[in-house]
């Protein structure tokens, strides 16, 4: 049966799992290397990214992660997560596993964007699917193997590169289940 982690070192990790749950597959929060060795995918959540990226090597989780993504393992980045799989982060110093060749623009909706929802179009989705953001950043110049998913006049809000996929918004505090069973997807094929 397919297993998907959630990094589970801080930020929306019971969402995602009730959301991997509703759609069927195993979802555990995982935290050490052992945890990263024994998953089919891994979601690294919203929350603060220069923590969970601090503590991501602190608990030398980053090596572990990278080598996973190197053998295929796919991931799926929310918000925090977006940020922290990105090659470039636009003035900021903060580790990074490096994934995604795109810049990500943090906090790119300004105070009033703060928290905002807004309906969006994806590409392959047959309906626009409700988006929440909260601090949300966006990515800005894709290198050439990124498929661009979803765009906002401020820059890109879901992405794919490869096995690799990274949204701007928080899918796990909504109904719609669309966006995990793209991921499931990803990691069934
Ligand atoms: N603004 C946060 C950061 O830069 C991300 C916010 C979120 O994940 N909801 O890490």
């Amino acid at each position: 049966m397919m297993k998907v982690g959630i990094l589970a070192l801080q930020g929306n990790v019971s969402e995602h799992i009730y959301m991997l749950k509703r759609l069927g597959v195993e979802a555990v929060p995982v935290k050490t290397p052992l945890d990263i060795m024994n998953i089919n995918g891994l979601i690294i959540p919203g929350g603060e990214s220069t923590t969970i990226g601090r503590l991501m090597e602190r608990f030398d989780l980053a090596n572990s992660i990278k080598n996973r993504a190197a053998e295929g393992m796919p991931i799926y980045g929310t918000c925090a997560g977006m940020i922290l799989l990105s090659k470039r982060i636009r003035d900021h110093e903060q580790p990074s596993l490096a994934l995604l060749d795109v810049t990500v623009l943090r906090n790119a909706f300004g105070r009033q964007g703060d928290s905002m929802e807004t309906d969006i179009d994806i590409k392959g989705f047959d309906s626009p699917f409700h988006a929440i953001f909260i601090r949300a950043p966006v990515a800005v110049e894709p290198g050439p193997e990124v498929e661009v998913l979803a765009s906002v006049p401020e820059g890109i809000v879901f992405l794919r590169e490869k096995k690799i996929i990274a949204s701007s918004f928080h899918p796990e505090l909504g109904e719609d289940l669309k966006v995990h069973k793209y991921f499931l997807d990803i990691i069934g094929n």
